[in-house]
């Protein structure tokens, strides 16, 4: 029989990391941008923070740029950036911005077909180096193909000015690689899900090395923001070696997409997964306390009241998360968990009282 698998993985080319690295803004724009302008995405806010000097350097190193602020990650948003931006021809699309504004970006480069170069405010999740975004349609947020930024700038100074909870949350996004990886290996045994030994072993590294660490992550310290943002960027590798969000994305993240949706406003992305990921530690029968042990280290609450997430809120979560994404099969199975199994489950790991 012949020889027939293939597998396509796509890199981030240039990766920046560090103090300042914001000037190498028109150095990538230069080497990435084939033909058109350079549009910026970002919202009100990253436009202070990072937005304005990118739009400064652009304009001083003479390449032609306009700035887009936009507002949530929704269709609505995404289609009038998307149109706005062909309008005006960008060849390139540069997010900068936390969570929301990347993942316009990342859509709009999709759905134009040009690169995208990512610049992060924030250090609080990993979807800056992700090949995926998060668009809200309708009621529910739904993690979506996009594209694999093709560079990525790092400022950890830029970064190191958010607040300490940011921070802390990119360390549990990352920290919660390991249930990501226990339910892919569960998914591989069950459904026979094609499981990347590399992949796993690179985002396993990541959330090890964050766990060791964990002492060091400090609130206004440049170099914590450091300490964290290269285990983000190795997530980042992890997902694109697997060509996919599953060595770093499992049932905590679709507890965390649930509670996105039914507990708006109240955890961010990171404190959420962090939730998903005690429990989900539970249900695959290993050693969540452990894990409650470090989250607490980097300060980061266990617990859902603490974030004004409702008891029965947080329960519906869990027992519902699973219908997020039907293809990811994960511990929570393919079912909602009976009411009784979240609860107790909940209460045994202390989430809830
Ligand atoms: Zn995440």
């Amino acid at each position: 029989m012949e020889f027939e698998k293939f597998k396509f993985m796509q890199f981030t080319r240039d990766i920046y990391v560090g103090h300042g690295v914001i000037n190498k803004a028109p150095d990538v724009v230069r080497k990435n941008l084939l033909r058109g302008n350079v549009a910026i995405i970002t919202g009100h806010n990253t436009f202070k923070i990072a937005g304005k000097e990118i739009s400064m350097l652009l304009d001083e190193a003479s390449i032609e740029n306009s700035v887009f602020i936009c507002d949530k990650a929704d269709e609505e948003n995404l289609n009038k950036v998307t149109r706005e931006a062909k309008e005006y021809g960008a060849g390139i699309v540069i997010g900068a911005g936390g969570g929301s504004k990347i993942d316009l970006a990342k859509k709009t480069a999709y759905n134009l077909d040009i690169p995208l170069v990512s610049i992060p405010t924030t250090p609080s999740h990993d979807g800056i180096a992700s090949p995926r975004a998060s668009i809200k349609r309708g009621n529910w947020s739904v993690s979506e193909e996009a594209v694999m930024p093709v560079s990525i700038i790092a400022d950890t100074y830029i970064m190191s000015k958010v607040p300490y909870r940011y921070l802390k949350a990119g360390a549990a996004d990352v920290i919660s690689n390991e249930t990501a990886i226990l339910d892919w290996k569960f998914a591989n045994r069950i459904k026979g899900e094609e499981f990347s030994s590399s992949a796993a072993a690179i985002a396993e590294y990541a959330s090890r090395e964050l766990v060791e660490r964990a002492h060091l992550i400090m609130p206004e310290v440049e170099e914590s923001v450091w300490l964290v943002t290269k285990q983000i960027l190795a997530s980042g590798t992890s997902m694109a070696i697997a060509a996919s969000s599953r060595p770093a994305s499992g049932s905590e993240h679709l507890i965390a997409h649930a509670l996105e949706t039914m507990a708006p406003g109240t955890a961010i992305h990171g404190e959420q997964v962090a939730l998903g990921c005690i429990v989900a530690m539970f249900l695959h029968g290993k050693d969540w306390k452990y894990m409650e042990n470090v989250f607490k280290k980097i300060g980061i609450s266990t617990k859902a009241s603490d974030y004004g997430i409702r008891d029965n809120i947080m329960i519906e979560a869990l027992r519902t998360a699973h219908r997020i994404r039907p293809e990811r099969f994960t511990i929570l199975g393919e079912v909602d968990l009976s009411y009784h199994a979240a609860e107790s489950a909940l209460r045994i790991t202390n989430i809830i009282d």
